[in-house]
């Protein structure tokens, strides 16, 4: 039998469900459920994502059978809704809407009023005894189809931008200007007659072909170009943002027209069942009177509030949809209710009211802040809608960011100068210079500068420049435009309907009650109150939100693999141990050389490597040590009964002479040297490839004296703690090595160190580890030998990335972007572990080190140790903890409790599992890789 390429929905009963996202699409499936579930939605049929690739792969024809079964879908639709399709007395019309698995708003094509021709219009005027109405959806269609179908899915590039779509808006604007009106709703039915004639003819003129007449073939080209739209421009820009596989592919869904254009009885709306931008449990939305499709969201006309609850100081003059048709608004409200209840999750909805009834057009769990992720996650369950895993993994990993930046200081606020006001589209506080393009707003921010982008309204052309931009300003478009949707998706700072800021494109600037403010001017804008400032902000942090605390006790109890933070100071440590990190990954002792204020050390430092000999050089070790002494101690004590990894000194040695005339000088005095000495040692030291120079445990080879000195201070410091009671546990880490020769050379300056602390301080023993850092990929393939030594790895991933590609990490700039453009690579691996390379030797070494030592202790404290995705791998190869800087250790956290109940949930999966979690393994990389070894995972304690 020929393979099934189209779904029936229709009222009470539906061929899919919403569980079939991957095949029907997430609109799809979730227009099935909602049939199922009762409502009121016109019926329709989805043509599936399946379809969609077998059409790519048929050289962009339909494949044999699709359209037989389109024409019986199409039927049962004429059945269930008593009208026919292209019926010149009573004429069906369809939408042909795109749908992908994962939702992309705005990303690709729809198509409105499909079936209009000079033979329906007529039937439907005679049958509605509404002309407005049938040219109003005429000249939609004609703008819709000559666009979506003619134009973009033809290829063609217009030229200056000035496409078919933005002709014939120019000759709408000039009729309305000719009739004297403003709103398109003050068209007559005659002047719209008009305008359809001047659209045929611009189309004819412009595309060189007739708008096609027959409704049979509106509907075929419409169906192919909502396909061919997977494949434009700004979808294949979303999908490289969002990492959604560009082989998916979308449904489409036809769907029986209902109208929100139909006169002052008829609506359109769009409403998120809880607030979408901070998570109050109220239902709040948009709506038009007398609009269709698109009209809310594209900011055309400002949309009015759905209640009277939610209204605000902008809104409250304007009629709710309450007030205006109240018996409707309990309908909406009940519908609401029933759905969120079903899906348990705040559900994004799109209605339509044609003369007085209410059709239900569209569901999906909505986007949202990370704050209203937060709130909405601990409110479902307090309400008992969802348990705690569930509300654990409601709140994505990076979500957490937004908390970890800043908000406006409030005290800063208070005096600062108000500029004008908008809608809280976007949370958070954001300063930058004002720019007016979204082109401007990528260049401004390659350059590393601060933008914020200044726009009318947004559309998704503009997606690069919002991305780039600290933050999103817009004059026109309300809580669910564009701007909003998407700045809130990425949880950005957004300001939208600030109707005061009038952008003068030819002088390149902003006109503001008067006062005008050129391009580069900085603003700070609060997205939380919508409010935008003159001059740059005091930010402060957002951490301290009572209920991020609360959702961040939810996760406490998932620790099979540990959070650790990266910190060189005691401050860091405290501040990394107040967001729950248990210890530390990562302590780089050269930080006292080569941050700023370490006059001291630093100088004595360069004593030592001036020094010519090893009587000079330990006398200026000495001098050195109570200083790495007293950090080290200072640290270990605020991480009290935590591990804290210390790392040997790492970078080459002229990075810590100084490159600056000044603090030459300033240091050469410090030691009674001359500048000039200084200067000469370090041309001298200078290597042409020093990160693969001398550095790492090749200093300590070199000068043992160093290695000595630097243990002493490390367990000398653990001795004192201990003797104040204080349970100090570091972990001595050998950096850079490749052989365990290497490792040996150092073991024997440990274990006599150790014994000579032990026996100063009379103590029993010491608790302290020692181990290396494995960044070298022959390291990884050589760890059975290197873990007869070492008691713990630890995975530098940055240099591991950085010698598995042979990718410098500090040039990879200058070609990544082709290679992720050309798809060459499909992330920066130092951002997200490449599982199959860099992974693979890391697994590698994780097998084989604890081959010889089923005990060793695995972490990684490369950027990779904060990254979600390389979280999520390092759980399934088994490590026993990551590291990440103090900022991310929530989100590093929160990564880990998904891991671990994903884990958890995954062997259930034969069982027909209810909804929720795979989304994330299935949206990403397919996990290819089985949870390595269900014994690696037990190892670990
Ligand atoms: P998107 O994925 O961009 O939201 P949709 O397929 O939801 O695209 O279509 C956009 C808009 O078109 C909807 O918000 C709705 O207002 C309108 N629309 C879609 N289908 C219909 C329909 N069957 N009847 C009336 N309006 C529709
Ligand atoms: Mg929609
Ligand atoms: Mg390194």
């Amino acid at each position: 039998m020929a393979k099934k390429y189209v779904y029936f929905f229709g009222p009470g009963k539906a061929d899919g469900t919403s569980e079939m996202k991957n095949l029907l699409g997430g609109k799809g499936a979730n227009l099935a459920e909602m049939c199922n579930l009762g409502l009121p939605v016109p019926a329709g049929f989805t043509v599936t994502t399946d379809c969609c690739t077998d059409y790519f792969a048929n050289k962009s024809k339909f494949p044999a059978g699709m359209m037989d079964q389109v024409k019986t879908a199409l039927t049962k639709v004429e059945n269930v809704m008593g009208m026919k399709f292209g019926d010149p007395k009573n004429p069906l019309l369809v939408a042909g809407r795109s749908g992908a698995r994962m939702s992309m708003p705005g990303m690709m094509e729809t198509v409105l009023n499909i079936g209009l021709s000079s033979k329906t219009v007529p039937a439907l005027i005679a049958k509605t005894g509404n002309a407005r109405f049938v040219y109003d959806s005429y000249r939609r269609l004609m703008m819709m189809y000559s666009d979506v179908v003619m134009e973009k899915a033809e290829g063609i590039e217009p030229k200056d931008d000035k496409g078919i779509r933005h002709q014939l808006e120019e000759i709408m604007k000039e009729v309305k200007q000719k009739k004297g009106v403003e709103l398109d709703t003050d068209l007559s039915a005659d002047d719209l007659k008009q305008l359809c004639e001047l659209f045929k003819e611009r189309i004819k003129k412009a595309m060189g072909k007739e708008f096609p007449d027959d409704p049979m073939k509106q509907l075929e080209g419409s169906i192919g170009a909502v396909f061919k739209s997977w494949n434009g421009k700004r979808a294949i820009a979303y999908r490289n943002i969002e990492n959604i596989p560009h082989t998916w592919g979308t449904a489409v869904n036809i769907q029986a027209m209902v109208f929100g254009n139909m006169g002052d009885t008829s609506a359109t709306g769009v409403a998120f069942t809880r607030n979408p931008a901070n998570g109050e449990n109220k239902f709040f939305g948009e709506y038009l009177v007398n609009a269709q499709g698109e009209d809310v969201v594209a900011g055309i006309r400002t949309p009015w509030p759905i209640n009277e609850m939610t209204k605000n100081e902008h809104t409250a003059h304007l009629p709710s949809l309450q007030k205006k048709m109240p018996k409707l608004y309990t309908q909406l409200d009940a519908i609401k209710n029933k759905l969120e209840k079903h899906y348990k999750n705040m559900q994004d909805l799109e209605f339509t009211i044609q003369e007085g009834r209410l059709w239900m057009l569209q569901t999906r769990d909505g986007k949202r802040t990370g704050l209203a992720a937060v709130n909405m996650a601990m409110d479902m369950l307090a309400e008992k809608l969802i348990d705690t895993e569930t509300a654990i993994l409601r709140v994505k990993p990076a979500q957490l960011d937004e908390f970890l930046h800043p908000i406006i200081d409030p005290n800063a606020e208070k005096n600062a100068s108000l500029i004008g006001k908008g809608l809280p589209a976007g949370p958070g506080g954001a300063f930058g210079k004002i720019v007016f393009t979204s082109d401007d707003a990528v260049e401004w921010a390659k350059r590393g500068e601060k933008v914020l982008l200044v726009r009318d309204e947004t559309n998704p052309e503009d997606i690069a420049g919002m991305r780039a931009a600290e933050g999103i300003l817009t004059a026109r478009g309300g809580m669910t435009s564009h701007a909003a949707l998407v700045a809130r998706s990425w949880g950005k700072c957004c300001i939208v309907g600030a109707a005061d800021f009038k952008i003068d494109f030819s002088k390149n600037e902003v006109i503001v009650k008067g006062k005008s403010f050129k391009e580069g001017h900085i603003f700070t804008l609060n997205g939380t109150k919508g409010t935008v400032y003159d001059g740059q902000l005091q930010m402060i942090d957002a951490t301290e939100n009572p209920r991020l605390k609360a959702f961040l006790k939810l996760i406490d109890k998932y620790k099979s693999m540990k959070v650790r933070a990266n910190a060189d100071t005691p401050e860091d440590a405290a501040r990394a141990r107040n967001f729950g990190a248990e210890g530390i990954g990562l302590f780089r002792t050269e930080h006292m050389f080569l941050s700023d204020g370490h006059d001291e050390p630093k100088a004595y430092m360069v004593q030592m490597i001036l020094a010519d000999n090893e009587k000079e050089r330990r006398a200026a070790l000495d001098k050195l040590f109570p200083f790495m002494k007293k950090d080290i101690k200072e640290t270990m004590k605020a991480m009290s009964g935590y591990p804290v990894t210390i790392r040997l000194l790492d970078p080459p040695l002229h990075e810590v002479l100084p490159s600056r005339d000044d603090t030459r000088e300033k240091l050469a005095g410090m030691i009674n040297i001359p500048a000039e000495e200084i200067k000469k040692r370090a041309a001298l030291l200078h290597e042409v490839n020093p990160m693969l120079g001398h550095r790492g445990v090749r200093l300590g080879i070199t000068f043992p004296e160093l290695t000595e000195m630097q243990i002493r201070a490390i367990l000398e410091s653990a001795a004192e703690l201990k003797k104040e009671n204080i349970k100090a546990i570091p972990e001595i880490m050998v950096p850079v090595t490749c052989d365990e020769r290497e490792i040996k050379d150092h073991k024997l300056i440990y274990d006599r160190v150790l014994a000579e602390v032990i026996k100063k301080y009379s103590l029993k023993g010491l608790e302290c580890m020692y181990g290396t850092m494995i960044e070298i990929p022959r390291a990884c393939l050589l760890s059975h030998q290197m873990a007869e030594t070492a008691e713990f790895f630890s995975f530098g991933t940055n240099d591991l990335t950085q010698m598995s590609f042979g990718f410098s990490r500090d040039d990879i700039g200058s070609f990544l972007s082709e290679y992720l453009e050309r798809k060459i690579l499909t992330e920066d691996p130092f951002q997200t572990i490449d599982q199959s390379g860099v992974g693979q030797l890391v697994q590698c070494s994780c097998v084989r080190g604890r081959s010889v030592n089923p005990k060793l202790k695995l972490g990684v404290c490369g950027e990779h140790g904060g990254d979600p995705d390389s979280i999520a791998f390092f759980y399934k190869v088994g490590l026993n903890y990551v590291s990440c800087s103090p900022f991310r250790v929530p989100i590093a956290r929160l990564a880990v409790a998904h891991a671990e109940i994903d884990a958890k949930k995954a062997p259930a999966k034969k069982a027909p599992a209810k909804k929720v979690p795979a989304k994330k393994a299935t949206a990403k990389k397919p996990a290819k890789k089985k949870p390595v070894t269900k014994k690696a995972a037990k190892k670990k304690k």
